[in-house]
């Protein structure tokens, strides 16, 4: 009997598992198999993106799954290339389509660039039919974040970033809190980029537990409130990432880990202008 994964309460009530699973990067030909395994692992809450181009895999694995619908929580993604208020809102129907799905439960705009103004509103819109129960953000740095929320109606639910133990976000998360905005972690393992799974810090915390690494990192965000979509396409990974909700963490260990923060990005700096360029030319089958 798989036990249900904790939720956080969204701003506008709906419920949200802590922890799910992230399909970034696995090859569309694999996705339904992973997707399927992380359902039978006891995952509820997915996480995909138009611009990831396996929301059509994902789609059949959850209706090969059997899972009553209002058992998941299925959130996915708005390509730069789609915003602006009558694309996204094609761009829309296309992901609900692919998905085999009649709503969704989290559309994130994906990127701070471009027109996500219009698309904001296509989306508010979107939100206030029940298209989608809930509407948030990916990537947005806190001064776009309060600009957002300054000159709109509805506040984004989530803003999903790259947060992990080298880069910890908690002043971001301090003015979310404040707003209301729910801190999503992507990037929850850094990838395992910079030594992430041989940090002598996290590695003496996860012995003295009788745990992994990954594990450890990963209740470190659930102690934080931060809600966690790892990835991995290995079964045995996708159980392992699953069972953090038998030990916590003491404060002194939540201490240890506070200076692993390098402040920075490892993954992707949305602040330079090459990077942003890139983006903004970055072409998906959306
Ligand atoms: P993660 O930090 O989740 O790391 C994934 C990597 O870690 C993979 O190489 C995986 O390998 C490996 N791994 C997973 N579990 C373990 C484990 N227990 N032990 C050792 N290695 C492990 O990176 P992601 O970038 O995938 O982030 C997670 C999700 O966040 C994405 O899938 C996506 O849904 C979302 N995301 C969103 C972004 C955005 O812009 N909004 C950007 C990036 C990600 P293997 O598969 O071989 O196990």
């Amino acid at each position: 009997m798989i036990s249900k994964t904790p939720q956080v309460s969204l701003t506008n009530g709906v419920q949200m598992p802590i922890l799910g699973f992230g399909v970034f990067q696995i090859p569309e030909d694999q996705t339904q198999q992973a997707v399927e395994t992380a359902l039978e692992a006891g995952y509820r809450l997915l996480d995909t993106a138009a611009a990831y181009e396996n929301e059509r895999a994902v789609g059949r694995a959850i209706a090969a799954s059997g899972i009553p619908r209002e058992d998941l929580f299925i959130t996915t993604k708005l390509w730069v290339q789609d915003y602006g208020e009558d694309s996204t809102r094609h761009a829309f129907d296309r992901s609900l389509d692919r998905l085999r799905l009649d709503y969704l439960d989290l559309y994130l705009l994906h990127q701070p660039f471009g027109d996500y103004y219009g698309a904001w509103r296509a989306m508010e819109d979107l939100n206030r039919d029940g298209r989608t129960r809930a509407i948030g953000v990916s990537n947005f740095y806190p001064d776009r974040l309060a600009d957002l929320i300054a000159h709109n109606e509805i506040v984004p639910a989530v803003n999903q970033i790259e947060t992990h133990p080298f880069f910890q976000r908690t002043e971001d998360q301090k003015l979310m809190r404040e707003s209301g905005v729910q801190h999503e972690s992507w990037g929850p393992l850094a990838e395992g980029s910079r030594g992430f799974f041989d940090n002598p810090v996290l590695a003496g915390i996860a012995r003295a537990h009788g745990k992994t690494v990954a594990q450890i990192a990963l209740r470190w965000l659930v102690q934080r409130d931060v809600v966690a979509i790892p990835k991995s396409v290995r079964p045995e990974r996708m159980a392992e990432n699953l069972d953090v909700f038998d030990f916590q963490l003491t404060e002194d260990e939540m201490a240890r880990i506070a200076p692993l923060d390098t402040g920075r990005s490892l993954l992707f700096d949305h602040h330079d202008p090459d990077k942003v360029k890139w983006l903004g030319g970055v072409r998906f089958d959306t």
